[in-house]
């Protein structure tokens, strides 16, 4: 399990998290969801290991990540703007995570193909990044994620430059991935309507602290409070 226990962050005297506490169980699909600037990509970055909290643990089966470094936290992630390697082509961009962790060559290029089929490049393979438009490469960084198979998966907004066709597909097979591999997602969206599709539960963020956790059902028909009520109804 994933916890984030009384977790805060502060940038200078602002305090952009304040004393978050969220338990994510394993295979769990748990969305942030927010508007912008309400803590949701900081408290991911701290999971992830970009940022450290001013305060608090976070512990992934009861060991703390605080002090554990990027390379060894085998997280998963696939981040806004988060870059792709611009020396290496897409399928090497994809296969380079298992490589690292000593996957053989024809297993890896079985896995490429595997995924470069589910987002829909296959043509794209030879490819740099550099001649890949936005939605490309960020289709590729999805790519590269499900390859690599992580126990847990960081997601910020992965979809967002998408037009609505491939939303939904891409949404299609992040579900399943997420179902089929048993992998642990969080994920972050300011999207109503995509939280609601994938999520198992929901985190309200508003302003730095959480105002309420959920399944979607329960969110929608016993807000906690007006704030949840209002932006949960947005979507509608
Ligand atoms: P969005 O959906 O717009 O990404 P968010 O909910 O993910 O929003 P965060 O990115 O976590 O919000 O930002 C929370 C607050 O912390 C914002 O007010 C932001 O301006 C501030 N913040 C984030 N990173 C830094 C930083 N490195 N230095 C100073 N302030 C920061």
């Amino acid at each position: 399990a994933l916890t984030l226990d009384n977790v805060s962050k502060n940038f200078g005297t602002f305090a952009a998290v304040k004393g978050v506490s969220i338990d994510v169980r394993p295979g769990e699909f748990v969305t942030f969801l927010g508007p912008s600037g309400s803590g949701k990509t900081t408290s991911l970055n701290m999971i992830a290991g970009f940022e450290t909290p001013s305060a608090g643990d976070i512990r992934l089966d009861d060991r703390s990540l605080v002090t554990l470094p990027i390379s060894r936290r085998n997280i998963g992630m696939v981040f806004q703007g988060y870059a792709l390697f611009p020396h290496m082509s897409v399928e090497d961009n994809i296969g380079y995570p298992l490589k690292q962790r000593k996957v053989g060559r024809a297993e890896r290029q079985r896995r490429v193909t595997e995924v470069l089929d589910k987002v829909n490049l296959e043509e794209f393979r030879k490819r740099m990044p550099a001649q890949l438009s936005g939605g490309q490469r960020q289709r590729v960084a999805l790519a590269r994620a499900i390859a690599y198979q992580p126990p847990l998966l960081l997601m910020d907004e992965p979809l967002s430059a998408l037009d609505k066709g491939l939303r939904e597909r891409l949404q299609h097979e992040i579900r399943s991935i997420h179902q089929d591999l048993g992998t642990t997602v969080v994920y972050v969206t300011h999207d109503q309507d995509e939280a609601l599709a994938l999520s198992d539960r929901i985190v309200v963020f508003n302003e730095g602290r959480t105002e309420q956790t959920g399944t979607p059902a329960e969110l929608y028909a016993h807000p906690d409070n007006l704030f949840v009520a209002k932006f949960l109804g947005e979507s509608l």
